[in-house]
Formats: C-alpha cells, structure tokens, sequence
C-alpha cells in the first residue's frame, strides 16, 4: 500500500528536540490510521542528532532518515525531503515544534476538499525575541511588495502540498532557492490555515541573523528585479540632478556670480556619496551576477552521505 502522508522534518543541531517531535509526529499522524512516512533530513549537524534519528529509525520502520554530507541549509533540506517523499500528500514541518504538529490534521482535511496546498498562516507568534517578530512581519511585507508573486503574508515553510505540486518541485533546480516562493509560484489551489506559533520546544534558534539576511535575500533576489530596477532609478534621478547643478554652476560662473575657493567640503561629501552610491549599486548587479554563477556551475544542490530506511518509492 502507498504512502498516503509523508512528513519532511529538517534538522539541524536539534538533539534536544528531535525526540518529542517524534513522539508528538507519530501520535499525530497514527491518529489518522492510514499509512505515513517521517522523513528527517539531517543538515550537517555537529551534535548528537544523526545518532538518535538513526536510534528512532531502528526502531521504526515508518521514520527515515536523509543525512547531508554537510550543512547545506534549512530550504535545501526541505528540497531533499521533498525530492524523496513518497506521500500521496507531503507536509513539511520544523522539527522544534514551533508548528503545532496536531494543525497538520487541519492540513489534511482541507487537502481532502480539494486544496492543492494548504499553508500555515501563523496569527500569533509566541516565545520568539521582538527583533525576530518585527524583521519577520517587515520583511513578508516587503518581500510582497517587491515580487509580482503571490506569496502569502506570514506564512513559513509549515505546509502541505499535493503529490501534483511535489512533483511539478522536482522540475525546478534552481540553487539559493526560497521554497515557499517556488510554491506559490508554481500556482495550484491553495487555503490557508491558522495556527498559533509557539515557543521553541528546546535549544536555540538555528538562524542567527547571517542566516536570516541570507535568506532574506535570496528570497527578494529570486523573485524580483526590482532592486536593479531600483538601483536604475537612482542612478537617473542622481545624474539628472548633477546635470542641472552642473548647467546652474556654468551659468553662475559665466556671469562672475559666487565664490569658488573654499567649498572643499561640499564637494568631498558629494562625491563620497556618489561613490558609495555606485558601490552600493555594484553590489546589488553583484548579487545577481554571483546567482548566475552559482547556477551556470550546476552543482548538485544538495550531497547524500547516506540514507536510513528508505523503500524503492522513495528513491524512484
Ligand atoms: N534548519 C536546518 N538547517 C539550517 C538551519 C535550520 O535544517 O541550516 C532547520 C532547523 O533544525 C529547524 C528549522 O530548520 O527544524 C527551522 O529552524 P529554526 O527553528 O531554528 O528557525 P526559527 O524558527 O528560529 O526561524
Ligand atoms: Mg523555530
């Protein structure tokens, strides 16, 4: 019989965490008595993880395990578990419990009314710290206003989508990706469903704010071209503005108006602000140019050091 639910958990460092996600998983998903997968896909921890999914996948035929070479991160990871569910639905999840487990039953009755997708849509966050509320709520917002994607306001990578919608993921390579962007993109019939996000079960964040800038931009970088468009803007407002300032300086002095030796100053911050507007303009044309290399390069996005009980349906 197949796989009716499979449930991708990425971990990283979460050897305080990954048993009672797995206890609250299996309750969760033996409640709906049909038949399911746990996949969790091992980043590249440094601590104890591997080891107790290894543990729990001995003991449970229903769990398996993908386990990275090293840490390629959280989107890579939820790609591998997604290239390899077997699942008539998938459900991605984080593994400290920051998503209620028991919201995928909800996730699972709207997918049996015909939804393609169901996303988590959190209505309240709790635990987290004021800085990663505030950036979190800015950052959905402006990421909307800078794509002609729909993606969803507050809503993470907590979600269930269709073996349709999986599939159509396979076809999509890109690197730096932004999941949760690729899935909207894709279309299909999507519904929300709300839920609370509650505090971290246990241990830290695995996304200290390098993380997150990472991911910020490869979000806003991989669906838009506003920030070139942007960087256009400027420069032409700029040069226009100069132009005029050059023409009124000419005129100014043709006709002896003005004092023209000292004014050092003006110009020195002028002009440091002009570079610093070009460099900044450099780096934005940079990011993009270093996405085209990363692509033309076409390395695998993701290395498999070895996999734990997987079936012949999860590597066809
Ligand atoms: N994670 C991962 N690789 C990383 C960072 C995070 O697989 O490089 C996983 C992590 O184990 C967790 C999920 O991604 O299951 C979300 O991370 P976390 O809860 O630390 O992020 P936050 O909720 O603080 O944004
Ligand atoms: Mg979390």
């Amino acid at each position: 019989m197949g796989v009716v639910c499979s449930v991708v958990v990425p971990v990283f460092n979460e050897e305080e965490v990954i048993n009672e996600t797995y206890k609250r998983l299996t309750e969760v998903m033996q409640s709906t008595g049909e038949s399911y997968e746990i996949i969790f896909v091992n980043d590249g921890s440094r601590d104890k993880t591997a080891l107790l999914a290894r543990e729990i996948c001995k003991n449970d035929s229903n769990v398996k395990l993908i386990d990275f070479s090293r840490n390629f991160g959280h989107q890579t990871a939820i790609t591998a578990g997604m290239d390899h569910a077997c699942g008539d639905a998938v459900v991605v999840i984080d593994a400290d419990l920051q998503d209620p487990p028991e919201v995928i039953l909800d996730m699972l009755k709207k997918w049996r009314e015909g939804y393609d997708i169901v996303y988590g849509q959190r209505i309240k966050r709790e635990g987290e710290t004021i800085f990663k509320k505030l950036t979190a709520k800015v950052f959905y917002r402006f990421l909307r206003s800078m794509t002609e994607v729909d993606i969803p306001v507050d809503t993470g990578d907590f979600r269930l989508i269709d073996r349709k919608v999986c599939d159509a993921m396979k076809t999509i390579s890109e690197r730096n990706r932004y999941v949760r962007g690729i899935v909207s993109w894709l279309g299909f019939k999507s519904a929300p469903v709300e839920f609370e996000r509650k505090k971290r079960f246990a241990g830290t964040t695995k996304y200290p704010l390098k993380k997150m800038i990472k991911f910020a931009t490869d979000a806003i970088m991989s669906f838009s071209y506003k920030p070139l468009k942007i960087a256009t803007f400027f420069g032409s407002f700029v040069s226009v503005f100069s132009f005029i300032g050059l023409i009124v300086m000419i005129i100014l002095k043709l006709c002896g108006i003005g004092e023209y030796v000292d004014g050092w100053t003006s110009l020195a911050v002028i002009s440091l602000f002009l570079n610093g507007i070009v460099l900044m303009i450099l780096g934005i044309i940079g990011e993009y140019i270093g996405r085209i290399y990363d692509e033309a390069k076409d390395r695998p996005l993701y290395v498999i050091r070895e996999v734990v009980n997987f079936t012949e349906e999860n590597v066809k």
